[in-house]
């Protein structure tokens, strides 16, 4: 596309050295003749041509640069799919590490919390073998929208795996980011399923969260480790709940 403008331009340029030179010889006749009408008519004349080829420049602008524009619009489509899991809609895997790292970073300037959780549905293999892989998966992008809607636009909401979502709340500490993950977990569990080809209901799912806050200068990994540690003891303590790190000793005496 540019290299046509440029071609186009290049021509333009030359046309209008050939137009350069056509009035200088004009200039040369200005004092031979005594008749001024054949100066002035070939004056219009190269003007003219030089404004229709004006004219066609600016037309083949216009055009460049709408096609510019679409290309623009389809890079910046292309962007927005390369961020987003196509299941689910949320940030895919990608776009969360790149979100975690720019979090990590404002938490450490600004001393301000920076709160994880990440959620897994219980007996999802279980209920897939029941219902069937596109119902898991109509299951699966309930979880996704009830966690989207569970947190704020500043917060990041993706998918991290294959039935495994997380989320990135910047600002919130342990405590809120368990509050706002115990609401989630909640909204989940009261959801009914039914099957929408029938209409027939078909229960109920839950998940098990784990909660992890960011320890400064701690690497991505290490937090995700930590939450990941959090949700497995929310597994191992019956399901359906929610345990923060700060809870992992205790509940392991009380096993
Ligand atoms: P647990 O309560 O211990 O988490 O049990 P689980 O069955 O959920 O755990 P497991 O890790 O054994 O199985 C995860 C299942 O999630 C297996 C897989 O079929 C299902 N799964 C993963 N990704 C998708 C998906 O995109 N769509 C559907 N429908 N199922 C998925
Ligand atoms: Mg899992
Ligand atoms: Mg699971």
């Amino acid at each position: 596309m540019i290299d046509s403008a440029k071609q186009f331009l290049a021509a333009a340029i030359s046309d209008n050295r050939t137009q350069i030179a056509a009035l200088g010889d004009v200039s040369a006749q200005v004092g031979t003749t005594g008749d001024p009408r054949p100066i002035i008519e070939k004056l219009v004349a190269e003007l003219s041509k030089a404004t229709a080829r004006a004219t066609a420049l600016e037309a083949n602008f216009t055009e460049t640069s709408r096609q510019l524009e679409k290309v623009q619009n389809s890079l910046h489509e292309a962007e927005q799919r390369s961020n987003t899991d196509a299941l689910t809609g949320l940030a895919n895997r990608r776009s969360l590490e790149q979100f975690l790292r720019a979090a990590q970073i404002r938490a450490m300037e600004t001393g301000a919390p920076l709160g994880v959780f990440m959620i897994d549905i219980d007996h999802f293999k279980r209920f897939n073998d029941s219902h069937g892989h596109q119902m898991g998966d109509q299951v699966l992008r309930l979880v996704a929208k009830v966690l989207q809607d569970g947190v704020r636009d500043v917060d990041l909401a993706a998918r991290y795996g294959g039935e495994e979502l997380m989320a990135v709340l910047p600002g919130a500490d342990l405590a809120t980011c368990r509050n706002v993950a115990e609401r989630i977990r909640h909204r989940i569990a009261e959801a009914r399923l039914t099957r929408r080809t029938t209409g027939k209901e078909i229960g109920s799912i839950t998940v098990s969260i784990g909660v992890a806050q960011f320890r400064l200068s701690e690497s991505a990994e290490a937090m995700i480790e930590r939450c990941d540690r959090s949700l497995y003891q929310a597994k191992r303590c019956g399901r359906n709940r929610t345990v923060a790190e700060n809870e992992i000793e205790a509940e392991v005496s009380v096993n």
